[in-house]
């Protein structure tokens, strides 16, 4: 996979704003915040996308569900949040390295656009 800026933000080649680091994943602020929380979780693992991951990511996805949910839990998300993963091209997906938006702290319209 080609190397991007999640990858230097891992490695701390970048700054960001951490909220939550563990051995398989790292959750930052996003730096163009679409909302009042608006939280990135990452594999460490370099994954482009949601559809590059095989069987065996299946426990690894599900960690950072759960890391974005506890993450929500914390930051007290008590009306609700969005979790949303962009996917390819038609799916919005800008950085290529897979990644959870954890969205919250105010009302989000549906449908996206
Ligand atoms: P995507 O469009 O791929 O679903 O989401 C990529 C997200 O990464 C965007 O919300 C964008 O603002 C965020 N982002 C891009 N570059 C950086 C960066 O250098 N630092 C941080 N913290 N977020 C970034």
């Amino acid at each position: 996979m080609a190397e991007t800026i999640f990858t230097k933000i891992i490695r701390r080649e970048i700054p960001a704003r951490i909220e939550h680091e563990d051995e398989l994943c790292l959750a930052f602020h996003d730096v163009s915040p679409q909302a009042p929380t608006h939280i990135l979780v990452i594999p460490k693992k370099p994954l482009p996308s949601l559809a590059e991951v095989t069987d065996a990511d299946t426990p690894l996805l599900g960690h950072l569900m759960r890391v974005a949910t506890d993450i929500a839990t914390k930051l007290n998300l008590i009306n609700g949040y969005r979790l949303v993963v962009n996917c390819g091209t038609d799916g919005g997906q800008s950085v290529n390295h897979l990644h959870i938006h954890l969205l919250g702290g105010r009302s989000l319209g549906w449908p996206p656009g």
